[in-house]
This record gives C-alpha cells, structure tokens and sequence, in this order.
C-alpha cells in the first residue's frame, strides 16, 4: 500500500483519539489470541491512556500463561459472547470481521468502528478500515500510530510489541522480516526490553502436558503426496484425558512445516464452541489462504486458518484433504 494511504489512515485514527468528546475505548483482540492480536492491544491501550481516554482490552478467550508477563496484561477483560458492552470508539486488532472477536455486533454499542490488520482477507466493517498486508505485524501498525502522533514509547508498551512483533515473524525468521522490522524493533528494545526474559517467557517455559500432546500429536501425523504433505490432528477424548491445553498445541503446525521436503502443513484440533480449529501453513508452492478461504476462514498466503463443524476430527480431517489434494492448489 502508498505510505500516502497509511498517512490518511493515520490521520483519520490520530483525529479520532485528539476529539474530546471520545472519552470510552474498547480494544478486542481476536479469538484465540496471539502475541500480537495481545501485544498491539495492550499497547494501544497504553497509547490512549495517554490522552486520558477510559480503555478497556476485551478478549473471549483467557491470556495464554506465556503473555501474562506482560506488565497490563492483567487488565484484559474476559467478557462472554451475551455481554452487552458499550463505549465512544471500539477498536478491533487483526480481527477480519466482528465476529473474529467472538462477539457479536448487536451486542456491541459505539459511535464509530476502527478496524486494524494487516491479513489479505478483511471484511471492512469498520468506519475507518486499515488493512495492509504489507505489514508484519499489527503491533507494528499501533508502532506508527505513536510515531505520528509523537507519543513517547514506555518500556511497558515496547515490550507489548515486542512481543507482536516477535511472534508473528516467527522469531524474526519469516519473510515478512524486513529491514524496516529491524529498525522499529532496535528502538523498541532501546526502551529496555529485556529480550532474553521474554523469549524465555514465550518459547522456554513448557508444560508437561505439552509432551503428552506432542506423543498423540506425532501418533496421528501422516504424510501424502510423496511426503509434501503433512498432516496431523488430537481429538476431544484425548484433550480430556492428558489435560492438554490450547497452548500446548500452538506451534504445532509450524513444527510440521518445518519438515524437510514438506510443502504444506495442516493441524486440526477442537475448540470450546464444538466446532475444529484448522491451522494451515506452507513454504512456497501453495497458497493455503485460497484453501481456507473455500471454508469461509481467512489469513496469508503461507498461513492461513479457519473452523469447521463435524463430529470428529478425523473427519474434518478426510474433508480437508480433498480440498489439499486438488491439483489447482499447487503450483
Ligand atoms: P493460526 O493457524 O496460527 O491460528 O492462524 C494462521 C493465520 O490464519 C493467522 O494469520 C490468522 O489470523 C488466520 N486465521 C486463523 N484462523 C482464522 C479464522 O477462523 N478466520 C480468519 N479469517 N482467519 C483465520
Ligand atoms: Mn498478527
């Protein structure tokens, strides 16, 4: 996108926050949510707080233990989807439609929509709508909006997209690490992030039920077509038995992409609303946006996610495959 369009964008959100008589602000962050659907929220929390707006960061589901270290993590709200939630202005973080936030629209009541991402597939359902892929990172995203408006970055906000930052390109690995990347964050880090305890607190604080997960995770993995594939899968009874938790699957997928000669990778698990969760990445060969977009989900060209209804996830699993298989897919 033209650094011009982002300057409107950034016009257009700045106006908003300098008005007056937008005193109320809900940030939500998306379903399930990551370092940086968490890491831009907090930080534009931080943000608003300077202009003495009210804030108040909503998420459906719980702060995955690894993000607790951030310092205003503590102050998420975790509202089910009958809240009726109310305020001027409500910002959404990566979120591609309301109901990614896991709420609904008619329960929520405000003046004006800003609607923040940098996933190719968004809705637009905001008043202001700034959307570009070509972004890293949505942290990065709330990063301009306290350059433009001269607002000074506080360890505690650094450090919260930081975190955005770092997870979302794979630890500084993916293509999407620019040199542009390397400049914010070596000015973030000059506020005094310390970036050895974060990675500690994200990537080296696993949990044993993390190992019963990996056993079944591997029991069920199988490759296809000529090993370009790989696939696995847990179901319920297995989640209920060893006690595993949605953090200890996170990663999963990447594991398997990360498998010489596998060109795409697939992870399907169950989620607390019934439904399954798939999780889809590649390399180079496939867009495995397109797929999931065929599922109404969404995300980038090399990882991509949506949910589907069945009774098991083995059958998710048969239903998916016809689709991964399909000639058109690949290049
Ligand atoms: P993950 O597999 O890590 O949950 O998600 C990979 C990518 O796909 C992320 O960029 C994420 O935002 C997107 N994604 C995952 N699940 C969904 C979904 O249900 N709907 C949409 N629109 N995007 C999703
Ligand atoms: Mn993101």
């Amino acid at each position: 996108m033209p650094k011009e369009q982002n300057k409107k964008f950034l016009e257009q959100i700045n106006n908003i926050i300098l008005d007056d008589t937008n005193k109320t602000f809900l940030i939500f962050a998306h379903q399930n949510p990551d370092g940086d659907a968490l890491g831009s929220a907090l930080a534009c929390k931080l943000l608003l707080e300077n202009f003495n707006k009210k804030v108040q960061v909503i998420s459906i589901d719980k702060t995955p233990s690894k993000y607790k270290f951030l310092q205003n993590s503590k102050t998420i709200e975790n509202l089910s989807k009958d809240n009726k939630i109310s305020a001027d202005i409500a910002m959404f973080m990566e979120c591609s439609n309301i109901s990614r936030s896991g709420f609904d629209e008619a329960n929520i009541d405000v003046k004006t929509i800003i609607n923040i991402d940098h996933h190719k597939v968004n809705d637009y359902y905001g008043y202001i709508n700034w959307v570009d892929a070509t972004y890293a990172a949505v942290s990065i995203m709330i990063y301009k909006i306290f350059k433009y408006m001269n607002v000074k970055i506080s360890k505690a906000a650094a450090e919260c997209m930081y975190t955005g930052i770092l997870t979302d390109t794979g630890r500084f690995q993916y293509s999407n690490t620019t040199l542009d990347v390397y400049d914010i964050v070596k000015e973030l880090v000059k506020t005094g992030v310390d970036v050895n305890a974060i990675y500690r607190e994200i990537y080296g604080s696993r949990a044993k039920s993390y190992i019963s997960f990996m056993r079944i995770f591997f029991n069920h993995l199988e490759f296809l077509k000529d090993d370009l594939i790989a696939i696995s899968y847990i179901e319920q009874d297995e989640i209920d038995l060893y006690g595993i938790s949605n953090e200890d699957s996170d990663g999963a997928v990447d594991f398997l992409r990360d498998i010489e000669g596998v060109e795409l990778a697939c992870f399907i698990k169950p989620k607390s609303n019934g439904n399954y969760k798939l999780s889809l990445r590649s390399k180079k060969c496939v867009s495995v946006y397109e797929a999931a977009k065929e599922f109404g989900g969404g995300g980038h060209k090399y990882a991509a996610g949506f949910e589907m209804q069945a009774d098991s996830a083995k059958e998710v699993k048969q239903k998916i495959l016809k689709v991964l298989l399909e000639q058109k897919l690949w290049c």
